[in-house]
């Protein structure tokens, strides 16, 4: 176990944003959390206590302990006054699969997810090369529901072992157990989020490719590449997938950023065809009968956002829904970006944009 105090967290976050938490811990078993939680003799670390309110009405978190992947998804807003854990569990352990077309991984939550990817696909085991290079951890993917391309890692999961982290209770959260939808499952809902340390993942996966390409220029970055859809493998796949992502986004490593800051906001119909009549150009996708999706980019970009800065918070040049850290950012410049792009979309739509990003604060 790895414990320490006044830890800096900047290494695990990829916004790069510098905070230090009062106790940072990483274990290597359950049985190592559990005796760890156990020991844990500052009560403060482990008593209920509230959080700083986000500009959005987020789900906080009323748990001093904050249970960290790979950090790809946090807004840190200021030193953490309480306990971080990480997971190093790393195993991928294959159980007795349901038929012979299929294969159960059951596989430790501190595994890197697009290891996982790459380790699956190295075995003959499809399901997952939609959602290459997917950064932060297994752990996560399963809070997360973390989706691309016409993926959604809830595809694939059959079950969540956790830990509830006050009383070392393990439990085993099924699929539908987990509530999965859009970016959201019951590991983030206001009554669960804090609670659950998530120890293992397991996922069914084929041993047959059935291609996705219908989704996000798939198909025209293979024809720029001179592969036909025909014979097309997986690794080809994920290639593609890959060098769509690569020309897309921000590398973290060079400009700070968690990936897709705003969730699409899904709306009632009648809202968009109020707006379609304002706008005809909108994209837009249907989301059952009543309900359209639209893109947050779209929005921002229509608000003159892209590309622009606010202090040393920016939104990136080539994708809107990227907040990026433009060096030395705090967690507070990005929170007043993402107040002034909410307000302008409000005022122009009357759509209420909702951060895809954790927001974890400093004092309770
Ligand atoms: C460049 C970039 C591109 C991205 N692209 C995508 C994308 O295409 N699709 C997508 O869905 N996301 C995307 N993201 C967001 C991010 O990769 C995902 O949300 C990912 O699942 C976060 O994983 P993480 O391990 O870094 O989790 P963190 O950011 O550390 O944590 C995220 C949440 O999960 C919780 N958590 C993490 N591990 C555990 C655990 N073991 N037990 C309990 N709770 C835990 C945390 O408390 C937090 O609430 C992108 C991010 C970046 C930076």
């Amino acid at each position: 176990m790895k414990t320490e105090e006044n830890y800096s967290l900047l290494a695990h976050n990829t916004f790069g944003i510098e905070a230090r938490c009062r106790l940072f811990a990483e274990y290597e078993t359950p049985d190592e959390l559990a005796a760890f939680l156990r020991q844990e003799s500052d009560p403060s670390l482990l008593a209920p206590r509230s959080l700083p309110l986000a500009p959005c009405p987020l789900p906080l978190t009323h748990s001093p302990v904050l249970h960290i992947g790979g950090g790809s998804n946090l807004l840190l807003l200021g030193d953490y006054d309480g306990l971080v854990l990480h997971s190093a569990i790393r195993s991928i352990e294959e159980l007795p699969a349901e038929d012979d077309g299929t294969v159960m991984l059951r596989v430790g939550a501190g595994v890197v997810w697009d290891d996982l990817v790459t380790y699956t696909l190295e075995h003959g085991w499809y399901g997952l090369e939609n959602l290459s290079l997917i950064p932060g951890e297994v752990g996560a993917s399963a809070v997360q529901n973390i989706g691309a391309y016409g993926a959604e890692a809830k595809d694939f999961i059959v079950a969540v072992e956790c830990m509830n982290l006050q009383t070392q209770e393990r439990r085993v959260f099924t699929n539908a157990d987990c509530q999965y939808a859009y970016r959201q499952s019951l590991f983030k809902t206001p009554e669960e989020r804090g609670r659950w340390a998530v120890l293992y993942v397991t996922y069914r996966l084929s041993r047959t490719f059935t291609p996705r390409l219908d989704y996000g220029g798939i198909r025209a970055e293979l024809e720029r590449q001179g592969i036909s859809p025909d014979g097309l493998t997986a690794l080809q796949l994920r290639n593609a997938i890959v060098a769509i992502r690569r020309a897309k986004l921000p590398d973290p490593k060079v400009e700070g950023n968690a990936g897709s800051f705003f969730m699409n906001p899904v709306v009632p119909r009648e809202v968009y065809e109020a707006l379609a009549l304002r706008y005809p150009d909108m994209p837009h996708y249907d989301v059952g009968l009543h309900e359209v999706k639209i893109p947050a980019g779209w929005l921002i970009e229509q608000c003159g956002w892209k590309g622009r800065s606010l202090g040393p918070a920016g939104v990136h040049a080539r994708q809107a829904l990227v907040l990026v850290n433009r060096g030395g950012a705090t967690g507070q410049d990005i929170v007043n970006l993402c107040d002034a792009i909410c307000r302008d979309v409000r005022e122009q739509f009357g759509i209420q944009l909702c951060p895809e990003a954790n927001f974890v604060g400093g004092k309770g």
